[in-house]
C-alpha cells in the first residue's frame, strides 16, 4: 500500500471515529435529559406525598415515630430557613458608610531621626591680603579705610 493511500485510509478512519464519538456524546446527553426530568417528576410526587403523609400525622391518622421524627425535623429546618431568609434580607439592606477620611500625618517619618546638627558658623575669614569689617563681617581689601557694607572705619 502505498504513502497516499495509508494516509487517505487514516483520515477515512479518523472521520469515522468523529462521528461516531459525535453521535454517542449527542444520545448521551439525550438520555441524561430524560433522567434527569424523571428525577424531577419523582422529586415533586415524593413532595406530595410527603405533605399528605404529615398532614395525615398531624390529624391522628397515622401513628408513626418515624414520621414524627421526619416531621420534628422539617420543622426544624423551616426554622432556620426563615432564620436565614431575615439574615438575607438584613444583609441586603445594608448600605455602604463611607469611613471618615483618615487624618492628615503626612510626612510623619516612621523612625524618630535625631535633629541635625547646627550648620558650623565659622567667623568670617579674611580674603588673601584683604581684611574683615568688625561690625558686619564683610571682607575687603586690606588697603579699605571705610568698609563698603555698613560705612565702618575699618584703616587709617
Ligand atoms: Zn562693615
Amino acid at each position: 500500500m502505498g504513502f497516499l493511500d495509508e494516509l487517505s485510509r487514516k483520515i477515512s478512519e479518523g472521520v469515522d471515529r468523529a462521528k461516531f464519538e459525535a453521535e454517542k456524546f449527542q444520545r448521551t446527553t439525550a438520555i441524561q435529559g430524560e433522567i434527569s426530568d424523571l428525577r424531577r417528576q419523582l422529586d415533586v410526587k415524593r413532595l406530595e406525598f410527603g405533605d399528605r403523609a404529615l398532614e395525615l400525622y398531624r390529624a391522628g391518622a397515622i401513628q408513626s415515630p418515624t414520621l414524627g421524627g421526619i416531621l420534628r425535623e422539617i420543622e426544624a429546618l423551616q426554622v432556620s430557613l426563615t432564620l436565614k431568609e431575615e439574615e438575607l434580607r438584613a444583609v441586603q439592606g445594608q448600605v455602604h458608610v463611607e469611613p471618615p477620611p483618615p487624618p492628615r500625618t503626612q510626612n510623619v517619618p516612621l523612625t524618630i531621626e535625631p535633629p541635625a546638627p547646627p550648620p558650623v558658623t565659622r567667623p568670617p575669614q579674611p580674603v588673601a591680603g584683604g581684611k574683615v569689617c568688625p561690625g558686619c563681617g564683610f571682607q575687603m581689601p586690606s588697603t579699605a579705610v571705610f568698609c563698603p557694607n555698613c560705612g565702618l572705619r575699618v584703616g587709617n
